[in-house]
């Protein structure tokens, strides 16, 4: 077992931390935050570097590269720019990895280049009001007739919905009770005819804008479908893995970034004529964050390499998931307690990973819900 980063890993992630400190650095992150202003114009400068098409098949423009290069690239745009990293992934894995894997010849050949080069959003949709963790219970229905089909209904908390180039939307093609057999996945031009989108307000993640899309007489060409009829679900699982593995590759690259600015403050600040980190009760508390970190991050290795190596990673994708996110939220609770008011001003950049690590745990399938995919496959 090999852990050292190769000579080609260490310079992509030099010049990947070159481009965030050249590009958004500290005060632009802040910036862009309070702004809730998201970095969308960086996706073609990422694009440039390399960084959007490296997973992807070189027949599609892409650099054929291993997903454990992307998962470290993916952390280190965690732990500098989260921002950038969440909408990466959308680009990488909801766009590249879904029409990849069960996106038609056409639509491949169609999107790929404006998706490796960073000239294509594109978002999800899948929950709804009534369908959140029980996705196969949604109702949004695509009808087809004889031309086209017709799509009605309602997505809701949908990142990026107004952004996005196409939005990959999961339909209704089966009876009303039907459940995961009739659903069918649908790639739908933000132009299209009958959407309207409302925007929705939350307490986090400033640069993830979150819509709600209402579907009326949306009218489809038939090479709208993405891959098999009513196999929707079986398509979205096969690419689960993906957003899983970016999901904790992300949220360790944040978690590292709280336990180093907790460092930089416990070192700094004194109290009692000491600095904080001399006080063993806080140096605990910053070994067991870092502790949790390192193992956030060997789960997120361990995952790249699974998914790069073609192997199963069910169990390990959803452990994944669940460790980043979790240790996510206990290390931005720690370290608000350790940076106490000055964590909670929002000059500070604590308070905005303390608001952002609440989604993760519940946010692209809830904590629970991987609990009970590990308990399938541990047979229980
Ligand atoms: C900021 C943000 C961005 C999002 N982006 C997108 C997006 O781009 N596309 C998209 O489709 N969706 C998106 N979502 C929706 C997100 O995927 C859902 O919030 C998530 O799937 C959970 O669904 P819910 O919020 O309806 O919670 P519910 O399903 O109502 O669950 C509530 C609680 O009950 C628990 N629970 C439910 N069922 C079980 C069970 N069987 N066993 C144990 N516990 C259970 C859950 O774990 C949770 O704790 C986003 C949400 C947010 C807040």
């Amino acid at each position: 077992m090999d852990f050292s980063f190769s000579e080609e890993q260490r310079s992509i992630l030099l010049s990947v931390e070159r481009f965030l400190d050249q590009h958004l650095p500290p005060e632009e992150v802040r910036r862009r935050d309070n702004n809730g202003d998201p970095p969308y114009h960086l996706l073609p400068l990422l694009g440039d570097m390399g960084v959007l098409g490296l997973p992807f098949p070189k027949q599609y423009g892409g650099l054929g590269g291993n997903w454990l290069t992307m998962t470290l690239i993916q952390e280190k745009l965690g732990q500098k720019a989260a921002m950038l990293c969440s909408l990466a992934n959308r680009v990488v894995g909801f766009g590249g990895m879904s029409l990849i894997t069960y996106g038609s010849e056409e639509q491949k050949q169609k999107l790929m280049p404006g998706i490796i080069k960073g000239n294509l959003l594109f978002a999800l949709a899948l929950s709804e009001p009534n369908a959140g963790s029980d996705a196969a219970a949604l109702r949004t229905s695509a009808r087809r007739t004889k031309n086209n089909w017709i799509i009605n209904g309602q997505k809701t908390w949908i990142s990026d919905a107004d952004a996005a180039d196409y939005m990959i939307v999961a339909c209704r093609t089966g009876a009303p009770d039907s459940g995961a057999k009739g659903v069918s996945m649908f790639l739908i031009p933000r132009n299209a005819p009958g959407i309207t989108m409302t925007a929705l307000s939350k307490v986090g993640n400033n640069c993830l804008p979150s819509w709600d899309v209402v579907f009326d007489d949306t009218q489809l060409e038939l090479t709208a479908l993405m891959g098999e009829e009513n196999k929707g679900f079986k398509h979205l699982m096969a690419t689960l893995h993906y957003a899983r593995s970016s999901m904790a590759a992300n949220v360790t690259g944040q978690a590292q970034a709280v336990v180093d600015l907790v460092i930089a403050h416990a070192t700094e600040r004194e109290q009692f004529n000491q600095q904080l980190s001399k006080f063993q009760v806080i140096q605990h508390r910053i070994v067991d964050m870092q502790t949790a970190v390192d193992l956030s991050r060997l789960f997120s290795y361990r995952l790249g390499w699974l998914i790069g190596e073609n192997l199963p990673c069910r169990r390990e994708s959803a452990q994944a998931k669940l460790i980043a996110t979790e240790t996510l939220l206990d290390v931005t609770d720690k370290g608000m307690q350790i940076l106490a008011s000055a964590g909670y001003s929002t000059e500070n950049d604590m308070q905005r990973y303390w608001r952002d690590a609440r989604l993760y745990t519940f946010g692209e399938g809830s904590n629970e819900i991987q609990r009970n995919i590990i308990a399938k496959e541990l047979g229980l």
